[in-house]
């Protein structure tokens, strides 16, 4: 098997190699191949859609992928198009709000995700990566040395070999299911409706967050709101999609009662999944006037559609040669945050796997790291769902969390689990677990070099390598990260804003602080070769004394 960092380029119809294929060209399979492409190694990405799906789905990143977007220069992108980027005043928790005060936990990116996917796939392409559009992977198998991927193109069958197969191919995930990893979790028993629809007698109420309905009166946009007979929540699409007509909705569902079979139910007396089309405009006018009371007059619908509430998570992100990221390893409400950083943080991990350098147990912290923070992902997710239940107990639940929720750092407390910033990775290194930034993602501080130039952390970070930043005055701490300056540049910066964070910060390519020390730290440099080896492999100085200055391939996994 070809042991170079490039996929290959054989006809279809003919075996083809790559050191790494994706299934799945959907937001975290570009983003994974982006991060690949980044680290030296280009993909193969399969996706069987001919082309982006126009169908509506994700309306925004909300949470710690906004900032590390900025760490990859794509926020600039994605901004153009968006209706709001930027940290919010508060935020919904099911139906309750989350009120911050002070700086906000919470950082969101509104855009459609079918913008953000054309985007993904055009940064991909400036890296020189493609995706192979009209390839389904059908099956494949794996042993020690490679995996064997089974694709249907466009031209007919072929096969590929490759060294990892990563399944970012949604929540039905073949790759998951071949693998045999299980997917326990629950699928909610109600369906919920969606509709994209013109509500020609709504007033928006400017600057309020609010619009005037005949029948139902002043009501909160976004925000889910809960009635005696169900959840409703009404967002005016010009909020999300600077693109979308005035006056369309997206307009949201949820009956506690089974709504009537003749309407919302399948002739045989089953409910309908949200597999099986068509809902009806007069289907989703009846769900809401059953919810709300009120008879709203709806029209000209662009998108209606069925959705069952899933929460579950993948066994495990790794087996074998095979990985998942995305829905294909968690399915949970806002999964494209974790779903994103899950590939951010494999990209790297599994370039160094291929390219040889990668220490031993790298590849597997993606799983110990990313299966953590998918957890938290359904605690969340799990409790704002038990927030919405129509019964006199969850009532009381509720009443009592509203109560909580005025109580100061309760709210940021719940913004920062959503966002993903509570998470704190385990680091290796004497002083791991010490410094507060340790385990974090790095702090967007604004810098002066020693040759005078200004720059941040964010535009550091664009190379997506590691980078040791030392703030010590006589640039002490860069010169103990000698024998890695091929793999971790090494930067002498004075820190600009604010008081000090540390001594030195040596950052991991997703952005987060593998090591830190100081400020004022009486040795700067302690623990900083320990983590270097932890997550940058053995110094060039080693590799000589132990002759093994080639790269390795393949180390322990
Ligand atoms: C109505 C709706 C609204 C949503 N709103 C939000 C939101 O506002 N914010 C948010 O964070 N999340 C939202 N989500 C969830 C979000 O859309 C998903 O988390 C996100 O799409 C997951 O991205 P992914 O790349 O992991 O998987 P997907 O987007 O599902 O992409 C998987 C890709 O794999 C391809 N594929 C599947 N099988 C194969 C195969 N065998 N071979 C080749 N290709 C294959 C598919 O065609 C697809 O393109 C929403 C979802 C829905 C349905």
């Amino acid at each position: 098997m070809s042991a170079d960092s490039g996929a290959g380029h054989s006809p279809a119809g003919q075996e083809q190699t790559a050191p790494v294929v994706i299934a799945g060209g959907g937001p975290v399979g570009l983003m994974l191949a982006i991060e690949l492409c980044l680290g030296g190694v280009t993909p193969i990405v399969l996706e069987r859609l001919p082309e982006i799906s126009d169908i509506p789905k994700g309306n925004g990143l909300v949470g710690q992928i906004v900032p590390v977007l900025d760490y990859r220069g794509l926020l600039d992108r994605l901004r153009a198009g968006s209706t709001y980027t930027g940290p919010v005043p508060g935020f919904s928790f099911g139906p309750l709000r989350l009120e911050f005060s002070g700086e906000s936990p919470l950082q969101i990116l509104a855009v459609p995700q079918r913008r953000l996917e054309h985007v993904l796939a055009a940064r991909l392409a400036e890296l020189g990566g493609s995706i192979r559009r009209g390839h389904e992977l059908t099956e494949f198998s794996q042993d020690d040395e490679a995996v064997t991927v089974s694709v249907t193109g466009p031209a007919g069958d072929y096969l590929l070999t490759t060294r990892y197969l990563v399944g970012c191919d949604g929540a039905h995930s073949q790759v998951r299911k071949q693998a045999g990893i299980g997917f326990p979790g629950f699928t909610a028993p109600e369906v919920s409706l969606i509709g994209r629809v013109t509500l020609p007698d709504a007033v928006l109420l400017a600057g309020s967050g609010e619009a005037e309905l005949p029948g139902l009166g002043r009501i909160q946009l976004t925000q889910q709101v809960r009635t005696p007979r169900g959840m409703y929540s009404l967002a005016p699409l010009t909020s999300l999609d600077a693109t979308a007509p005035k006056g369309t909705y997206i307009v949201y569902t949820r009956e506690d009662a089974d709504p009537p079979a003749n309407i919302a139910g399948a002739p045989d007396g089953r409910r309908l999944s949200d597999r099986e089309p068509p809902v009806t405009l007069a289907e989703l006018q009846a769900s809401f006037r059953r919810v709300t009371g009120a008879d709203v007059r709806m029209t000209d619908p662009t998108w209606l559609t069925r959705t069952v509430g899933n929460s579950r998570q993948a066994d495990r992100y790794l087996e074998g040669r095979v990985l998942l990221a995305g829905d294909a390893a968690h399915v949970f409400g806002l999964a494209l945050n974790a779903g994103l950083l899950d590939a951010v943080n494999l990209g790297w991990k599994l370039a160094a796997q291929v390219r040889g350098w990668a220490p031993a147990g790298l590849l597997a912290s993606y799983h110990t790291e990313r299966h953590a923070a998918g957890r938290r992902g359904l605690l969340h997710t799990r409790a704002q769902r038990a927030l919405t239940g129509g019964d006199e107990i969850t009532e009381a639940i509720r009443d009592l969390l509203g109560e909580l929720l005025t109580v100061p750092g309760v709210a940021r407390h719940l913004g920062e689990l959503i966002a993903g910033t509570d998470i704190r990775y385990d680091m290796p290194g004497s002083e791991a677990g010490r410094h507060p930034l340790t385990g974090r993602l790095a702090p967007d501080l604004r810098l002066a070099a020693t040759d005078r130039s200004r720059t941040r952390i964010a535009e550091l970070m664009r190379a997506a390598g590691p980078l040791l930043l030392d703030f010590t005055l006589d640039g002490r701490v860069a010169p103990e990260a000698a024998g890695w300056q091929e793999r971790v540049p090494a930067m002498v910066v004075k820190q600009l804003d604010g008081p000090p964070a540390a001594d030195a910060l040596l950052i991991r390519p997703d952005g987060y602080v593998a090591w830190a020390t100081g400020p004022g730290a009486a040795d700067p440099a302690a623990g900083l070769r320990e983590s270097l080896t932890a997550w940058c492999g053995t110094s060039a100085a080693s590799q000589r004394t132990s002759g093994n200055a080639a790269p390795r391939h393949d180390p322990p996994v």
